[in-house]
């Protein structure tokens, strides 16, 4: 027997049941009406069950920290992280972490899962008031306020997130950091940084796919902070809960956006289970 808030009650005998007669009679039978009424009440139920959260497998903890993250896109454990759950973001996250994906597709992985990364991350731009023409009469309008977006991808697999950002944002300017993770420490070390000079004025992307250790995000962070930066957000696609929390402790003003908070960093600080090493399935140097 099945049951619901709205009080219905049938067996599965009656499904089958009412299935049947919905299949064989063109028009409904009189007895039907009653049928139609539950079936529509169970679509009703099946509606508002599908909207209670539910854990989707978005964050791959341990222990006992999950409790009551599934439900919300922050939480208290990490105010700076909004995880991106939209259902392709998360179709394709689960194609980018499957080994078997060759580098053309994982690249093109990157690239759309970026574009739609940024949609949710450009949702809190400043917009001001214009007027434009219409064909009929004037009407008022927006546009994205102030200097023009700055995408700051850290060498090397950051680059792999430009290209889909721009083509939802193509007047976006790119600065670049370079940075590479030291094996033996796992700490930084930097070796170019270039973004426009104006700095203080523009919004900042800082892009990297992998937010592990988050020695590399700090860094990056601080040097973007040195040149002027203020407005800075950090977009990547699977972030480690230590990553999460040192790039917070670091620098609490700076969102986090992610489309997987994943378990933990094994001993070479690869998140788990993670995708492997980014930049290698990137440019296929595996
Ligand atoms: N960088 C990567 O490319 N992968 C990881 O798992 C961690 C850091």
């Amino acid at each position: 027997m099945m049951s619901g808030p709205f009080g219905v009650g049938l067996t599965l005998e009656d499904d089958r049941q009412a299935l049947f007669i919905l299949r064989h009679h063109r028009r409904f039978p009189p007895t039907s009406h009653a049928l139609v009424e539950q079936v529509s009440k169970r679509i009703l139920i099946l509606t508002s069950t599908a909207r209670e959260p539910m854990d989707d497998g978005l964050v791959f903890f341990h222990g006992r920290e999950d409790s009551s993250f599934s439900a919300m896109t922050t939480t208290p454990a990490f105010a700076n992280l909004t995880l991106v759950r939209h259902p392709l973001v998360q179709h394709k996250m689960t194609l980018l972490r499957d080994r078997r994906t060759p580098t053309k597709i994982f690249k093109e992985l990157v690239d759309e899962i970026a574009m739609l990364m940024a949609y949710e991350a450009t949702s809190e731009l400043s917009l001001d008031p214009v007027t434009v023409q219409t064909p009929l009469e004037q009407a008022t309008g927006f546009q994205v306020s102030g200097k023009k977006l700055t995408l700051v991808p850290i060498l090397r697999a950051g680059l792999g997130m430009v290209e889909g950002i721009l083509r939802l944002v193509p007047s976006a300017r790119v600065g670049h950091i370079g940075l590479y993770r030291d094996h033996d420490t796992l700490e930084p070390v930097d070796y170019y940084f270039k973004v426009p000079s104006d700095a203080a004025e523009r919004d900042f992307f800082l892009l990297d796919p992998m937010l592990a250790t988050g020695g590399s995000a700090v860094s990056a962070v601080s040097s973007l902070k040195r040149a002027g930066g203020v407005r800075i957000r950090f977009l990547c696609l699977v972030a480690a809960p230590e990553g999460v929390r040192r790039l917070g402790k670091a620098h609490p003003d700076v969102p986090v956006y992610a489309a997987a908070l994943d378990r933990e960093l094994n001993s070479q600080g690869y998140i788990l289970p993670g995708l492997g090493d980014a930049g290698d399935r990137l440019f296929g140097t595996r």
